[in-house]
């Protein structure tokens, strides 16, 4: 039996994409905004998030590596491939998850010297309890306790990232090529 067990389900995604979408409608309707996806883990959440937010919003890309495997490392670096204009805009940032910190409080650095007007974050998951650095987030998806989590975006190693709901590994990880292995139940 597979040791990948679910943790949040496509439906409590849904409807805590919902009401997030909500909330950013509210703070945006009467301005403008760029949406910066980070690549390569937002971008399920991304998608499902901007599709419920009724304002026209610009779609941009950044890529930040600073993960191996299940280890963070404290050393950001982005792609140069991905170049967004973000002089004088309004940015929200959709990250798809905030563990030590270092990862957004270099993006937000970056974002700065960019020239952007008004930086806010939409996180899907947060471990609270892993932070280094401080950071206030203004869209929060779940809290969730320290597991290593896959799934609707997120990835080990590139797998998994397809899994439409969030998972954790209990116990040892090994790579489940057909998903229908996984229970998705209790
Ligand atoms: P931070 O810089 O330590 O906050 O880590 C943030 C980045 O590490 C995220 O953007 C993810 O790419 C990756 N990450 C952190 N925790 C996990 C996890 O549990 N599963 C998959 N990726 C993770
Ligand atoms: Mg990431």
């Amino acid at each position: 039996m597979s040791n990948i067990k679910v943790l949040i389900s496509k439906e409590k995604i849904e409807k805590r994409t919902d009401e997030i979408a909500k909330e950013i409608y509210e703070e945006y309707k009467n301005k403008d905004v760029t949406a910066l996806c980070t690549l390569k883990g937002s971008i399920f959440f991304a998608v499902d998030l901007l599709k419920k937010i009724p304002l026209n919003i610009p779609i941009e890309f950044i890529r930040p590596k600073s993960y191996i495997a299940t280890k963070t490392v404290g050393d950001v670096n982005f792609d140069n491939s991905f170049n967004p204009d973000l002089k004088n805009k309004n940015v929200l940032i959709i990250e798809d998850i905030i563990d030590t910190g270092y990862t957004i409080d270099s993006l937000v650095s970056k974002i700065k010297e960019m020239g952007a007007n008004d930086i806010k974050v939409c996180v899907l998951l947060d471990k609270e309890e892993k932070r280094i650095i401080d950071y206030n987030v203004d869209y929060t998806g779940f809290k969730i306790e320290d597991k290593f989590v896959l799934g609707y975006g997120l990835d080990y190693d590139e797998k998994y990232r397809n899994l439409p709901y969030i998972a954790y590994v209990d116990g040892d990880i090994y790579v489940e090529k057909d998903y229908t292995n996984i229970k998705t139940k209790d």
